[in-house]
């Protein structure tokens, strides 16, 4: 059934060079609805870049990008979010001089009707648990809030596919548990998937359906969380080293 589903995501070919160096070579990858998909790989590996592909924040060198078997003009975010496709950065990606509600509800612009922002602000809220901190300034919460923030911000506009750099970095158990939950929920909905890079192996193997192991730019492989795991080339170059929790 699913292997003849149209893909939500179709990476084709893509490259990116930064001057002489190769960051992502030669990438293909899909991503069916429904799935959540974990991009792994050691520190360099290209996985950010990758990302700033997909999303628009970076042209490719060479290769396309399709959402629901339509070709993304490449290095343009505001196409590829309005059209379904909305991504976090590894730092967070939210403004720190504002409230945890306007941060939210700057998420819903893109794709969300003005009559129904105020709604989806108050449901992205309460789906990470921050109904509480609505009126706070989000630089001046405890790390790990700031980090749900930019989950709701994403959540907040409805996306198709929903790309996250590390959400789980610096969050404790109590808010890992919580992603993954919301997470898992989001994905169920109509067509929806989630594409993930994180270091968190365990939370990776737990949530993923399909991992994909980029190393030096390169693939290395792709497989499900058990086929990964048992991977030598992954343990070797990856795995080994990798956070165990
Ligand atoms: P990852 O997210 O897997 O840690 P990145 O995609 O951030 O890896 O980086 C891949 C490679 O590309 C690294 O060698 C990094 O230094 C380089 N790189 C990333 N972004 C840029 C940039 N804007 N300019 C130059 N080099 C970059
Ligand atoms: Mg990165």
């Amino acid at each position: 059934m699913q292997a003849e589903m149209e893909p939500l995501l179709r990476v084709e070919g893509v490259s990116r060079r930064f001057g002489g160096l190769l960051a992502v070579n030669g990438l293909d990858l899909t991503v069916q609805p429904g799935e959540i998909f974990g991009l792994i790989g050691p520190n360099g590996a290209g996985k950010s870049t990758t990302f700033n592909v997909i999303s628009g924040f970076l042209a490719p060198s060479s290769g396309t990008v399709q959402l629901s078997g339509r070709t993304l003009p490449g290095g343009k975010a505001g196409t590829a979010s309005k059209a379904g496709l909305v991504r976090t950065f590894q730092h967070g990606s939210y403004v720190r001089s504002m409230s945890v509600r306007d941060n939210i509800r700057l998420g819903t612009l893109a794709r969300i009707a003005p009559g129904q922002r105020t709604g989806k602000v108050r449901e992205a809220a309460a789906l990470l648990g921050l109904t509480e901190m609505l009126d706070e300034i989000a630089g001046s919460l405890p790390h790990g809030l700031q980090r749900l923030v930019s989950i709701a911000i994403a959540i907040a506009s409805a996306p198709k596919l929903l790309c996250l750099d590390e959400p789980l970095t610096g969050l404790n158990e109590t808010e890992v548990a919580t992603v993954l939950q919301v997470l898992d929920d989001y994905r169920k909905t109509n067509g929806r998937a989630i594409l993930l890079v994180e270091h968190n192996m365990k939370a990776v193997m737990s949530i993923c359906d399909r991992i994909h192991v980029l190393h030096h730019g390169e693939f290395l492989a792709a497989g499900t969380p058990a086929e990964i795991q048992g991977n030598p080339a992954v343990i070797e170059a990856y795995l080994g080293n990798a956070h165990a929790t």
